[in-house]
């Protein structure tokens, strides 16, 4: 007799996987200093964080969460509905209201949790969902779990969302900021599609809130839109904000039917109330000093700049998230380990995360790296080229 996990073929899925150079390991860092991070005894700077405005490791940051701590205690003890649901997550969410203008905000222990909860909350085998083709795992996965009819349009193309199309059946998914291309999607021309055909319209800010807009209000803000423009707003804490979590955004309505009926929220283990403390704060903080936004585009500039002249396509990012798409796996691995030698840590993106054939270097520069830093990146770049012929 075999092992039980036979029948799942795991080791031809795993010989796969290494065969065609998309096989992932888990990298343990050992120690991390504010951009430096020490794996295996060797120091990098960290260009594969999203940790976007550098406030992960912030001191005033670490100072709140000590603090919320020390006002709360470790966990919430409870799902929302129970006893989790605190004057700190109340807090929170009343920041967020007021900061972007929404009616009403419920807090999820993680973005992937918020996505699958927004989806399985509106979609059923009778409804369809229209998603960007690039839109995050996440959202793709709960359409499938939904149930609804998938529909995806190719990436922030209007007129193949148009085509797809049909009134009143769903709900339209995109993205303010993608993840592997920076990238950001023409969000007014799809306001109008949702208008026009009557279907309720979700985006999702994980990248663009605290680095774009006014006050890092994110996307929306930096098209010049009101909140009121989209139906369901989404963005996480993870990112740009440094510490975890997310939010979903919308009216009171549909807050309240998600508090009644997402499984996701109401079966889940609420927030830390020190998580909602510190994220909070640190909320006030980005409204309140412009600076890390501000040396954020500084550095994407100078980035970019340099790039240029090292003779790579120039990227169609404005954020953090500086794509170099090489093409096969083989090519971005190769990239990846002589940066490192170079001791600049950027990740090899390969597919499945990306379209096939579109393997890429997913550089992030963020707002505490140095320019001598960035500077590093570059040579180690310039490197590539000499030592990669093709
Ligand atoms: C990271 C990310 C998520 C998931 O958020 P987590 O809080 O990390 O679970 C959702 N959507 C997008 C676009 C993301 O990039």
């Amino acid at each position: 007799m075999g092992s039980k996990f036979d029948f799942l073929s795991i080791d031809k899925k795993l010989e796969e996987r290494k065969k065609t150079n998309n096989f992932r390991k888990l990298v343990c860092v050992d120690s991390r200093i504010d951009n430096l991070i020490t794996i295996d005894g060797s120091q990098y700077i960290n260009f594969s964080s999203n940790d976007y405005l550098g406030l992960s490791t912030h001191p005033k940051i670490k100072e709140f969460w000590q603090q919320g701590l020390d006002l709360w205690g470790a966990g919430s003890g409870a799902s929302p509905l129970v006893t989790g649901f605190s004057k700190a997550h109340k807090n929170l969410q009343d920041t967020i209201c007021e900061w972007l203008g929404f009616s009403s905000v419920i807090l999820f222990n993680s973005g992937f949790a918020a996505n699958q909860a927004i989806v399985k909350a509106i979609n059923n085998k009778n409804t369809s969902i229209y998603a960007d083709r690039l839109s995050h795992a996440s959202l793709q996965e709960a359409s499938l779990l939904s149930g609804a009819r998938l529909n995806r349009f190719h990436h922030n193309d209007v007129q193949s969302l148009s085509r797809l199309i049909k009134p009143q059946t769903g709900l339209i998914i995109t993205e303010g900021v993608f993840s592997m291309d920076g990238d950001e999607a023409p969000l007014v021309e799809i306001k109008k599609i949702a208008d026009e055909t009557c279907n309720i319209f979700l985006v999702d800010d994980a990248h663009g809130i605290g680095v774009h807009g006014h006050k890092g209000k994110g996307t929306l803000a930096k098209q010049n839109m009101k909140c009121t423009d989209v139906d369901i707003f989404m963005s996480t804490f993870g990112k740009a904000i440094g510490t975890m979590g997310a939010f979903v955004a919308g009216s009171n309505e549909f807050i309240e039917y998600m508090i009644n009926f997402s499984r996701e929220y109401i079966y889940s283990t609420h927030m830390p109330p020190s998580v909602a403390y510190v994220t909070q704060k640190t909320i006030e903080m980005i409204q309140s000093d412009s600076s890390f936004q501000e040396k954020l585009k500084f550095n994407v500039d100078y980035f970019k700049k340099q790039l240029l002249k090292l003779g790579f396509p120039e990227s169609n990012s404005t954020t953090s998230i500086q794509p170099i798409v090489l093409g096969s796996s083989e090519k971005a691995i190769l990239y990846s380990e002589l940066l490192r030698e170079h001791g600049c840590y950027v990740g090899a993106i390969r597919p499945p995360t990306v379209p096939q054939n579109t393997a890429r270097l997913r550089i992030t520069i963020t707002a505490n790296h140095t320019l001598a830093q960035i500077d590093q990146l570059i040579e180690g770049l310039e490197n590539c080229l000499i030592k990669i012929i093709e």
